[in-house]
């Protein structure tokens, strides 16, 4: 099959067009939903927390909506809605890899929950022995490095102004490590800086020294077209992996994209129903990739939601969403650099090569206050502290080893009050002029000293809280929530 004919889309045989990013704002899910504020007023959301998961299109809620009364198990059911719940959902396969640029005949869409679970099923395949060698990067989101750690050495690639990663130190390891080398696992954005790797530069580099590469497109694919070029072209990415909540389609589906050799050889990681051809009692033949590597029964709402909001993305363009991001960028920046009082860390200018994510502290106010102020005073929801990736925060926050020691002490007894950190502001496809405006006119006001509430920190947490504001939660989102008595609530994720 030739890759032109890799123009797989999902749409609605009818519906309506969505052709730009303020189409794509309309049909955000919750765009108009109204918050509560400390004052007792409330205010529209503006939701700049989409580095961590965007909301849902609309229009995927539609197709899911659509593919309900079909829905049925996939695979080995003999009736009509199984007959065409399988269909769509290995079309879904199909949708993703093209999305990626992968050849059908060649590689694989593997499902899995999210991109933590696709590096770790990629770590577990790929046979490391304990003294082989993994390079990633400081930059690195935990995902991108954990995983890789449990299996063989892993050296971490310094960064370099802004916290671009230092391409002249991966060609210098890569010389030093020929042939010891089995991965270079590298983001293809940085959740932290938004700082976009030359992805096809440390290819190439990577497969002269006999080694793939995997990119963590986690951050990547929901802003910039991705290509993971044909297998012969020394640029190609033998391995990709994204996460479909950040993508507009928060219903608990990732995809690892790779080759279909690599995943024939040798027993899944996961085993159990599914992944079998046959099985006796003292032999197993496996089944062939992907089906190999989904154990047991697949989220099949989740793979029709990813495919679904691609095809969204798609026919807006992502060379469309990324110029309007970047437009996004130099509108913000040009904002944020004239506060005085804040200090930006990343990239301040030349977004080419930045996705939409904007790390800042406001000087001398905890960056867990700040994130506090703008959501009880301004309606206003980002994310603060180390975003899992601690090293490359606290490498930009010039955190010395000894004061690191010092903090993970205090963190080891119960006391996060002092973690370092940053507040991240992040864009999606749909964000405008008027979301960055709500955001640097709140920070107007925190910088002038106009803060009403009154703060305490808890210790346990390091998060603030607003005194007297405590929101029936029952009335925004219809359902009681109950707790037993003295449940502990789950802390959250970052
Ligand atoms: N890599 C990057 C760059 C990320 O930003 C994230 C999510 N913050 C992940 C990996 C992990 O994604 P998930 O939580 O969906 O597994």
């Amino acid at each position: 099959m030739s890759r032109s004919s890799l123009a797989i889309s999902f749409t609605r045989l009818s519906g309506n067009t969505i052709a730009t990013p303020a189409d794509l704002r309309r049909e955000i899910v919750g765009i108009d939903t109204n918050v509560p504020l400390l004052d007792g007023t409330e205010r529209r959301y503006v939701f700049l927390d989409n580095a961590a998961s965007t909301p849902a299109l609309r229009p995927v809620l539609r197709c899911i909506e659509d593919f309900m009364p079909w829905y049925s198990g996939v695979h080995r059911g003999t009736g009509f809605k199984s007959l065409l719940a399988t269909e769509v959902f290995d079309a879904a396969h199909d949708v993703v890899g093209a999305f990626v640029g992968a050849n059908p005949e060649t590689q694989t869409v593997i499902f899995m929950k999210n991109t933590t679970e696709c590096v770790n099923k990629l770590a577990n395949r790929a046979a490391l022995r304990p003294d082989d060698l993994v390079i990633t990067t400081l930059m690195e989101h935990h995902s991108n490095d954990l995983p890789w750690r449990r299996h063989c050495r892993v050296i971490h690639l310094g960064t370099v102004e802004d916290g671009r990663p230092d391409l002249d130190q991966l060609q210098r390891l890569l010389r030093e490590h020929a042939g010891r080398v089995k991965f270079v696992a590298i983001t293809g954005a940085s959740n932290i800086s938004g700082v976009c790797t030359p992805v096809h530069d440390v290819a190439r580099w990577t497969h002269d020294a006999g080694a793939r590469i995997f990119v963590d497109v986690a951050q990547l694919a929901p802003h910039r077209r991705i290509d993971m070029l044909p297998d012969d072209d020394p640029g190609h990415l033998d391995f990709v992996a994204l996460s479909a909540h950040k993508m507009y389609a928060p219903f608990g589906t990732g995809a690892l994209i790779g080759p279909i050799e690599f995943f024939e050889q040798g027993p899944p990681d996961a085993v159990g129903g599914g992944v079998v051809e046959v099985v006796t009692l003292d032999h197993v033949e496996w089944n062939h990739p992907p089906q190999k590597e989904e154990a047991g029964t697949p989220n099949v709402i989740g793979g029709v939601a990813l495919a679904s909001a691609i095809s969204l993305l798609t026919a807006v363009g992502m060379d469309v969403i990324a110029d309007h991001e970047t437009a996004l960028l130099e509108y913000a920046y040009g904002k944020l650099s004239k506060l005085h009082g804040i200090t930006l860390y990343g990239p301040t200018s030349h977004f080419e090569n930045k996705v939409g994510v904007i790390p800042f502290n406001v000087d001398g106010t905890h960056h867990a206050l700040v994130a506090a102020i703008l959501g009880v005073e301004g309606g206003i929801g980002v994310r603060n502290g180390c975003f899992c990736a601690h090293p490359f925060v606290k490498h930009l926050l010039n955190v010395t080893p000894d004061e690191d020691r010092r903090l993970t002490g205090e963190v080891l007894a119960g006391d996060k009050s002092h973690m370092p950190g940053m507040v991240r502001a992040s864009l999606g496809c749909y964000s405008d002029e008027s979301d960055i405006d709500a955001l640097v006119g709140m920070l107007q006001c925190i910088l002038r000293g106009e803060i009403h509430g009154t703060y305490r920190q808890d210790t346990a947490t390091g998060a603030f809280s607003a005194e007297g504001f405590h929101p029936d939660f029952s009335r925004f989102f219809p359902y009681t929530i109950v707790r037993p008595t003295g449940a502990r609530r789950h802390s959250e994720a970052s």
